[in-house]
């Protein structure tokens, strides 16, 4: 699974300039949607072989002037909390602060990696730059840039360093989904609801408490993993109260699925959290279902208004089903299934090079790419270049030159000619080949 690296500091020591430095070349593979909300305290990352997820806790730095008692974030504290590795950031032109002291107090108990980075050393010798912050007791502080990138690949590389390469066969032979979304949708509502009438073979994978559960499930003759976020399955009453949204656990889940599937409250209007939430999905490259939930005591203006609100809020999802279903009241979630089904053969779709090919040609036949000036870009050939999204890699000239809407052109073609309901899909180019 891919580890998750949290950046504290308090503000102004350039949690922001590292983490755009960290996510940059991933997240330009993302096309921008319309309609999506962008958190830009998340992101995607990856050294050599080995990817991983990084949280800039930045933005929810507290409003604090009582100073006795520092606290960070309820969230920040919850994202240290739940990160495989932290990197504990300092400026190092003001050099110690007493904020720094306090956070590296509370970041002291952690139990996990703990790394001090001296920041905006620039130019400056690694032993120079670093030698004030020993005093902060947490091993050996090392110096690095992030604005101009000095010691950042070396940083990674040591941060990275405990956790394993990408395994290259990981992807489980049947549909393995997350169950996601914001508190009180009906997510463990509906894990209930699914696993109640269908027969649990095993149960429960190992993990931690602060891990989503795994359940593995026949239904129909078919195998299913469930990943339950909600944790439904390890809910004491006490915990129930003070069960809150993590957004670590949710970002986990969702890498770690084939296909996600979102729930929304169709009694609660959709709110910016749930975008946020379908986003993840979508950056990750997940096939997607959307459950709108609490479909039931609803009247017909009700259902149209929220139709609509949802089409609107959640445009950039026009690749996944939605399935309107009540939890509660155990129905449409055959029809969910047969969309879960769906989507997973989508995602994994195998598709050969001269059927991709073909396609390209009769795409090029009905509508070429516009001249660019005196260029003309030219597509020779495609070729599958990944799965869980599927990738299609298009060779040939000039191709930095196509435009976004014809990029769009081509990703409706081939959805629509290989059936590939459900699921994101990229299309990439390849100049010179
Ligand atoms: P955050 O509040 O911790 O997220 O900090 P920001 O990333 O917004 O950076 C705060 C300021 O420090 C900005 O003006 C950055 O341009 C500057 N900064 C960030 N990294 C470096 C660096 O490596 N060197 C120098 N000289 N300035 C930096
Ligand atoms: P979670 O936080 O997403 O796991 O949400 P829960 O499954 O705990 O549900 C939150 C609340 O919504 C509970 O009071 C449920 O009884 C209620 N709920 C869940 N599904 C439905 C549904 O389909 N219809 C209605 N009316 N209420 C539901």
């Amino acid at each position: 699974m891919k580890p998750t690296v949290a950046l504290v500091g308090r503000p102004n020591v350039g949690k922001s300039t590292l983490f755009n430095r960290l996510t940059r070349s991933r997240d330009a593979l993302v096309a921008d949607q319309p309609g999506l909300t962008r958190d830009r305290h998340y992101g995607h990352g990856r050294v050599g072989g080995k990817p991983y997820l990084v949280i800039d806790t930045g933005g929810f730095e507290p409003v604090v002037d009582e100073g006795i008692l520092f606290e960070m974030a309820k969230q920040t504290l919850q994202a240290v909390d739940e990160a495989d590795a932290v990197v504990f950031l300092v400026d190092g032109r003001t050099g110690i602060t007493p904020q720094d002291k306090i956070i590296a107090n509370r970041l002291r108990q952690l139990d996990r990696p703990v790394h001090l980075v001296v920041n905006k050393a620039e130019g400056v010798n690694q032993s120079i730059a670093t030698a004030e912050f020993h005093e902060l007791a947490l091993g050996e502080p090392w110096a690095i840039s992030s604005a101009h990138g000095d010691g950042v690949r070396e940083l990674m590389d040591r941060v990275l360093e405990p956790f394993p390469e990408e395994e290259e066969e990981a992807q489980a032979r049947h549909p393995k989904f997350a169950v996601i979304g914001r508190p009180n949708v009906g997510k463990s509502t509906l894990v209930n609801a699914i696993l109640g009438e269908e027969r649990v073979i095993a149960f429960d994978h190992p993990g931690t408490t602060r891990d989503s559960i795994y359940i593995d499930f026949e239904r129909a003759g078919r195998n299913y993993t469930i990943i339950d976020t909600a944790g439904v399955r390890r809910r004491t009453k006490i915990d129930e109260a003070i069960e809150k949204f993590s957004v670590v656990k949710t970002m986990k889940a969702i890498e770690d699925a084939n296909v996600a599937v979102l729930v929304l409250d169709a009694q609660q209007d959709i709110s910016e959290h749930d975008a946020t939430i379908a986003g993840f999905a979508l950056e990750a490259g997940r096939a997607l279902v959307v459950a709108v939930n609490k479909w039931d005591h609803l009247d017909g203006e009700k259902k149209e208004t929220i139709k609509r609100d949802i089409a609107r809020k959640l445009s950039f999802l026009d690749f996944a089903k939605f399935h309107h279903i009540s939890a509660l009241e155990g129905r449409g979630i055959a029809d969910l299934f047969k969309s879960i089904d769906e989507a997973y053969q989508a995602a994994m779709s195998k598709l050969s090079t001269p059927k991709l090919t073909r396609v390209l040609e009769v795409a090029i036949e009905r509508q070429a790419p516009p001249r660019v000036g005196p260029v003309r870009p030219k597509m020779r050939y495609a070729h599958q270049g990944g799965m869980n999204p599927p990738i299609i890699v298009v060779h040939g000239n000039a191709l930095e030159h196509i435009p976004d809407s014809y990029i769009r052109y081509l990703e409706h073609t081939f959805r629509k000619v290989f059936k590939l309901q459900g699921t994101p899909l990229r299309v990439q180019f390849k100049t010179g080949e």
